[in-house]
């Protein structure tokens, strides 16, 4: 059970004392004499899908002057599966540009982020987001996140099915508290104002889970959600009629503490098959194990992976019985091919078109040369269909009936959206989270790098003959995992300014983590130990091998590796 009260950690107390997540952000948000929030409110406004945070630009300028921090918001937008329709791409955009800093960036777990939002527009966004039928509840916080759920497979019937049982999970496990209607979306006027009741929150209870919690549901042969990164994690298992339901995976997740080895990335393990009909009290049962045993003591080690570790997958069965009254039976075979996007136009066999855009580390901008932003609100104003959130922070146009595609064709030529046509398959495989100025756990550059350091590398691979070589390549500021750094062939991480640690060796299909090779490196370090991996590789490797399994064979790696058992 949890921890004992004298070992809590603070955000413990902070949560259970918030009345159900009100804290005092009224009083907060009327505080004129400051632009950041009281300290303790910081931390429950996570729960209602946005961060506090101060430019990381100007701290250091900002101190001298004896001035206050530059404190900005950044608001997270939950989309449950990924889909989203045009009407409600317009309303973000207008968010994007009337209050957040004129981009919208698209996450690694399927959202809209925005930045730059200030204290006295948080509620006119959070409303604004609200209206177009998203919201922001729970997209941060210790509660499950938004649910993820592979955007396009190739068989449209199968998609409806998983994408209706990842909505309906979302659903099910948002939290109950009115304190978000009642702080965002009564109006000045009152309007909005919904009949008090007590609140009571039947799944999570009043200090809601140890950590937070991600689920992600997978199609085969497609593993773009990563499926093994994740909390607990669904893998669609197609019958002869459709849908037969899902193996179930669990404890995945890619945090870590640099310094900390009780603190390290993991893959989800299988659990075992349950029936579509089973997915809302399957999850249900391993998110209050995740509230019972999580560690309440030390959020580091707070994730459901460190409890499966220190007990078993035998004593999570046995809790899995003790709460449903039935063992999951044994999990059936599948086969992931790759972890990363389609790009470009794809039929579905509902005859559907669907178009894969692909955006540069999800920030979607008018800069230079390409109008993105424009761009695909040009998109959003004629098309008829929907968009789709990828897993790797990239867009679908989707659901184009086909005398329609001309006209996205040419809007998207027009606005500069067409990269992923003259884009190298190396970057075409990259992510980055955001980093440096907007995030505080930033310890070095991500997103404003990682698309410089690619070029570096591209005239390495054209030097060797490796152009057209797909590798997965994740960039993060930090150890904290946003971009799934452990599940790249190349995965970097930030430990200070300038400074990466260097993991090599992950599967292409998002199976197997990678292992560190370097510990504090620059730029110029991981160059040359590329360029002495690509030219064995152009000279060694088997046919059709990828970079990650010849590196995994090298015998560069000094440990051995985690793979996923399927
Ligand atoms: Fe911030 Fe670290 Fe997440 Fe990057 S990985 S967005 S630096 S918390």
């Amino acid at each position: 059970m949890s921890t004992t009260i004298s070992k809590l950690s603070e955000l413990e107390s902070i949560k259970v004392n918030s009345n159900f997540l009100r804290g005092t952000i009224v009083e907060s948000l009327q505080d004129s004499a400051s632009a950041a929030l009281a300290k303790d409110d910081a931390q429950i406004v996570k729960f209602h899908g946005f961060y506090e945070y101060d430019d990381r630009d100007t701290r250091e300028e900002r101190r001298r002057q004896l001035l206050e921090p530059d404190y900005q918001f950044m608001i997270r937008a939950r989309v449950p599966g990924g889909v989203c329709t045009p009407q409600q791409w317009l309303a973000l955009d207008d968010i994007a540009r009337k209050w957040a800093n004129g981009t919208i960036r698209l996450t690694t777990r399927q959202a809209f982020q925005f930045h730059g939002i200030l204290k006295h527009e948080l509620k006119a966004s959070i409303r604004a987001i609200n209206d177009s039928l998203l919201d922001t509840i729970a997209a941060c916080g210790d509660v499950n996140r938004n649910v993820m759920c592979t955007p396009l497979p190739e068989a449209s019937d199968i998609h409806r099915q998983v994408f209706a049982a990842a909505r309906s999970l979302s659903d099910h496990l948002t939290p109950h508290t009115t304190a978000y209607h009642e702080i965002w979306l009564v109006d000045e006027e009152g309007r909005n104002k919904v009949a008090a009741t007590p609140d009571r929150e039947p799944i999570y209870g009043p200090d809601y889970l140890p950590r937070k919690f991600k689920i992600a549901f997978a199609i085969p042969p497609r593993n773009d959600v990563d499926v093994f990164a994740h909390d607990l994690g669904f893998i669609a298992i197609a019958g002869t009629d459709g849908l037969a339901g899902f193996n179930v995976t669990v404890g995945g997740g890619m945090g870590a503490t640099h310094g900390d080895p009780a603190t390290y990335p993991r893959l989800a393990e299988l659990l075992g098959f349950c029936a579509p009909d089973q997915v809302e009290e399957v999850a249900e049962a391993i998110v209050s194990i995740q509230r019972d045993y999580g560690d309440r003591s030390n959020r580091t080690h707070a994730r459901l992976k460190y409890p499966l570790d220190d007990h078993s997958l035998e004593w999570l069965h046995a809790q899995m019985e003790q709460r449903l009254g039935y063992r999951l039976p044994a999990d059936r075979p599948f086969e992931f091919s790759h972890n990363g996007d389609r790009y470009g136009w794809q039929q579905t066999t509902d005859g559907l078109w669907h178009l894969g855009l692909f955006l540069e580390n999800g920030r979607i901008a008018d800069v230079g040369g390409a109008r993105q932003l424009s761009g695909l609100r040009a998109i959003a104003e004629v098309h008829k269909g929907e968009f789709r959130l990828t897993p790797n922070q990239n867009v679908i146009v989707s659901c184009v009936d086909a005398p329609d595609r001309a006209h996205i064709d040419h809007l998207v030529q027009a606005h500069g959206l067409d990269s992923y046509l003259h884009s190298s398959p190396l970057r075409l495989h990259s992510m980055a989270c955001v980093g440096f100025p907007s995030c505080g756990s930033s310890m070095a550059e991500s997103e404003r790098y990682l698309p410089e350091f690619i070029s570096r590398i591209e005239a390495l691979l054209l030097e060797h003959d490796l152009k057209d070589q797909a590798i997965t390549i994740r960039m993060t500021g930090c150890p904290n995992g946003c971009a799934r750094p452990g599940l790249a062939e190349i995965g970097i991480v930030g430990k200070g300014p300038g400074l990466y640690q260097l993991y090599l060796g992950a599967a292409f299909n998002g199976t197997r983590l990678n292992r560190k090779v370097r510990e504090s490196v620059h730029e110029d370090e991981i160059l040359v130990l590329l360029g002495e991996l690509f030219t064995d590789f152009r000279s060694m490797a088997k046919p059709d091998e990828t970079f990650g399994n010849f590196v995994l064979h090298s015998g560069i790696l000094q440990d051995g590796v985690e793979e996923a058992v399927i």
